[in-house]
């Protein structure tokens, strides 16, 4: 008996053989079982064609972001990502984009260790929804634990995939587009560097939203303001090219960045470049913590309050 299309797709391109020995029941039976060692963190983000990604964007590069801004949560608690399910939504059944779609959901697997164990498929408008479970060896890392006084550092750098979105949308003309465009189409989850600020980070978020937006959250769970020194942002070189407002503009507003932010003790910098090392992800020190009181940005010896204009799905 034929195979149903919907099934021949999971069987050739989704089901691929996993090492992981705690994977009890995998893809082909009603319900994933997996082995536990200890607590879990799970985080689901769904991808939406036309409202998270334009649906031109490369087939790879969609299975990608659909793993990498669940694998970025994750990095932001601290967890190591073990397991993935995937509910596939797809306007038609165009075999050579789902297969290169698996590819870049599975190189991106691969790299960090994860297998997927189940998820459903239909028929419809371009969505990925993504739940990805892992071990919680170590206490959270939260929005809600800056204090005052600490310091406020981001990992890489900020700005460069909204940027890459207005390259792909045609908004801007550089020479410097296609580095700005594969950050927003292959973000790197931070997930070496949030394991490693386990027990040293006082509260962590991952900057989906925007700087100013995700810090705002931030300092509203921790009851701090903050303030943050416009000259220190990391911005590339490509981004720069952009000049200097459109630059700044687009780190501290700007989404899709899937950096981590994070705050720290005053005493613990030199921690915290140990952590960068051994995670190998660079990491620099933006501003502080303050009492409670707004966010202001600070350039040139004068303060302004920072506003947040990150993407809203609602107003
Ligand atoms: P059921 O009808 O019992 O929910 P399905 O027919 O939806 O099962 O799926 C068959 C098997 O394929 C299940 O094990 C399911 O977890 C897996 N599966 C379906 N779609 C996907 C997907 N996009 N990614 C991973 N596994 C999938
Ligand atoms: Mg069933």
């Amino acid at each position: 008996m034929r195979e149903p299309r919907e099934f021949e797709i999971i069987g050739r391109y989704l089901t691929r053989e996993g090492h992981d020995g705690a994977v009890r029941v995998g893809i082909g039976d009603d319900a994933a079982v997996v082995a536990p060692e200890g607590d879990l963190a799970i985080a689901v983000d769904m991808i939406v064609g036309g409202t998270h990604f334009p649906e031109t964007l490369a087939a790879d590069a969609v299975g990608h972001r659909a793993l990498a801004v669940n694998l970025s949560d994750l990095a932001a608690v601290g967890a190591r990502p073990r397991w993935a399910t995937m509910a596939l939504c797809l306007p038609g059944g165009d075999e050579s984009w789902v297969s290169a779609f698996a590819d870049g959901f599975f190189r991106l697997a691969g790299q960090f260790g994860v297998t997927l164990i189940g998820g459903d498929t239909t028929r419809g408008p371009l969505a990925v929804t993504v739940q990805v479970i892992g071990d919680q060896s170590t206490e959270p890392l939260l929005r809600s634990g800056g204090m005052s006084g600490d310091l406020v550092f981001v990992s890489g750098s900020l700005g460069d995939a909204a940027a890459g979105l207005e390259c792909l949308q045609g908004g801007i003309e550089t020479k410097d587009a296609a580095s700005l465009v594969e950050c927003f189409s292959y973000p790197v989850p931070r997930v070496d560097l949030g394991l490693a600020l386990a027990g040293l980070a006082h509260a962590a978020i991952d900057i989906s939203d925007g700087l100013v937006s995700d810090l705002g959250h931030v300092c509203r769970q921790s009851g701090c303001g903050a303030r943050i020194d416009i000259d220190r942002l990391p911005l590339s070189r490509a981004l720069r090219s952009l000049g200097d407002t459109r630059a700044i503009e687009h780190a501290l507003n700007g989404g899709d960045d899937y950096e981590l932010l994070f705050t720290i003790a005053a005493d613990d910098a030199g921690r915290v470049r140990e952590a960068a090392a051994v995670s190998g992800t660079p990491v620099t020190e933006i501003g502080v913590l303050t009492g409670n009181g707004p966010l202001v940005g600070i350039r040139d010896g004068s303060e302004f309050e920072l506003e947040a204009r990150g993407f809203r799905h609602f107003d």
